[in-house]
């Protein structure tokens, strides 16, 4: 019987959400590769959640379980685009399987957002969990004491929670030593978090939101007039805890903490301005008013301080040679882009959701891929193997990946949980050791 062969490009929760699926509900004989663009697996869940979570971050042993499957396999350090292309993939394998994320920031669209210290959170969040994207070029945050997190849902939390946080909060978490010592650089730090429609519209969960109001150096600020109107019966649990917030808003203040992270609802940012260094200093926003759920601009303008710009706006996919995207999306009909290539995740679907958000999605494509791609005897990575041999690139494996983890472990300074590597280079090179 022949064997049903299938490429998975990214190895996210959704892609290993789908060959889960694709190894668990095959009727015969079944080959999945995992291709990612790094030697590392597990997408987000490495460089997007945050450092101080890893009781999220713990996933990662569900994700490895499927990684380690007798019928998948991992192909680290492969770029689908770079290394080697799409079309090189759908001649191999019976079935093709985008999950590449999201990882491009969406920017503002506002004059002054591409000034110096405007930082999207795409690029600021995998900063902090050193992805090595971007760990030679950390966010400029000498001298940084006003900072504006833009969006009201957890990144916004993260952001701003990790801004505040002193160093004995972040024991056992995974933050780089050299993440940690620029983070923490500055003693003072004024945050505003900055919302454009009510407070009962935030995305925030309850349980990231207490974490602010339970930082040891910062003073959670709400403006109990922000408050008045917003109904936390109909509303959420989020909208409760920030009305009791508001509630305390004078002994908040008045507690003296070195850090405060402010709320601001009902703010539109117009534009980003810069000092003469092309560096930003503030962002002029307009207030609004909310109309049936949607916020209308009125006449009145708020300006607000700031060295240090967070946009959490969402992201956008990156493009692949032979992928078509709109709107910073892959077009699909459900999970299907076109003959035998199909699409997951936030490729398929945009950056919404958690990591189990992408579960029940993910499985239903990999059933849809397991019934309309059958075995075709194609070589799968026996095809692919030459050819990235002949090109220089040497894919990381589950045991080459076994060794960068341990080396990381073992690197750890006292307090924490791993010891990142910073640059793809390193992380070759722990595995030939
Ligand atoms: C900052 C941040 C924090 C988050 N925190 C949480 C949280 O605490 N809890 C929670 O539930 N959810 C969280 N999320 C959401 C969660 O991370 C996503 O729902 C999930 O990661 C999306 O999975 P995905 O597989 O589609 O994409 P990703 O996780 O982005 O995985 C994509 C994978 O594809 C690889 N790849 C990309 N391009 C290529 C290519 N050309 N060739 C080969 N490989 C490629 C990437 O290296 C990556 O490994 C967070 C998201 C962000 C941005």
């Amino acid at each position: 019987m022949s064997i049903q062969k299938f490429a998975v490009v990214g190895s996210g929760p959704s892609g290993c959400y789908a060959a889960e699926r694709l190894a668990r509900k095959a009727v015969g004989p079944v080959e999945i590769d995992v291709y990612d663009r790094l030697p590392t697996p597990f997408g987000l869940v490495r460089a997007g959640v945050a450092p101080d979570h890893q009781s999220i971050k713990i996933v990662a042993r569900v994700m490895a379980k499927t990684l380690t499957r007798d019928e998948v396999h991992f192909m680290g350090n492969v770029e689908v685009g770079g290394d080697i292309s799409l079309a090189q993939l759908q001649d191999s394998y019976d079935g093709v399987l985008i999950a590449i994320g999201a990882p491009e920031d969406r920017k503002l669209g506002i004059p002054g957002d591409d000034l110096l210290g405007v930082v999207g959170s795409g690029a600021y969040t995998r900063w902090y969990n050193s992805h090595p994207d971007h760990t030679d070029a950390p966010p400029p945050l000498e001298r940084v004491s006003d900072i504006i997190v833009i969006g009201n849902g957890n990144v916004a939390l993260d952001v701003t929670r990790l801004l505040a946080k002193q160093a004995s909060e972040l024991e056992g978490s995974d933050i780089s030593p050299d993440v940690e010592a620029h983070m923490l650089q500055e003693p003072t730090r004024r945050v505003t978090i900055v919302g454009r429609r009510d407070p009962q519209a935030n995305k925030f969960s309850p349980l990231e939101l207490r974490e602010i109001a339970e930082l040891e150096d910062a003073a959670m600020l709400i403006d109990p007039a922000d408050m008045e109107g917003q109904d936390p019966e109909g509303g959420s649990k989020a909208v409760t805890l920030l009305k009791d917030n508001a509630a305390e808003y004078e002994e908040r203040l008045a507690a003296g903490k070195p850090h405060t992270v402010r709320f601001a609802f009902r703010l539109s940012p117009e534009e980003v301005l810069g000092d003469d260094q092309g560096r930003v200093r503030a962002v002029r926003f307009r207030k609004t008013r909310v109309e049936d759920g949607s916020a209308v601009l009125t006449d009145e303008i708020e300006e607000i301080p700031a060295q240090l710009l967070v946009p959490c706006i969402g992201y956008r996919s990156l493009e692949v040679e032979g992928l078509p995207l709109e709107e910073g999306k892959v077009p699909n009909d459900d999970g299907l882009i076109s003959d035998g290539l199909y699409v997951v995740g936030w490729a398929k679907r945009g950056p919404s959701g958690t990591i189990g958000t992408n579960r029940s999605e993910a499985q239903d494509v990999a059933e849809r891929m397991l019934a309309e791609c059958p075995a075709g005897g194609k070589p799968g990575r026996k095809a692919i193997l030459p050819l990235l041999s002949d090109a220089g690139i040497k894919p990381v494996d589950w045991a080459g990946w076994l060794k960068i983890n341990a080396a990381e472990e073992a690197a750890a300074a006292e307090d924490r949980v791993r010891k990142k590597f910073h640059a793809i280079e390193e992380m070759v090179k722990a595995v030939e050791v």
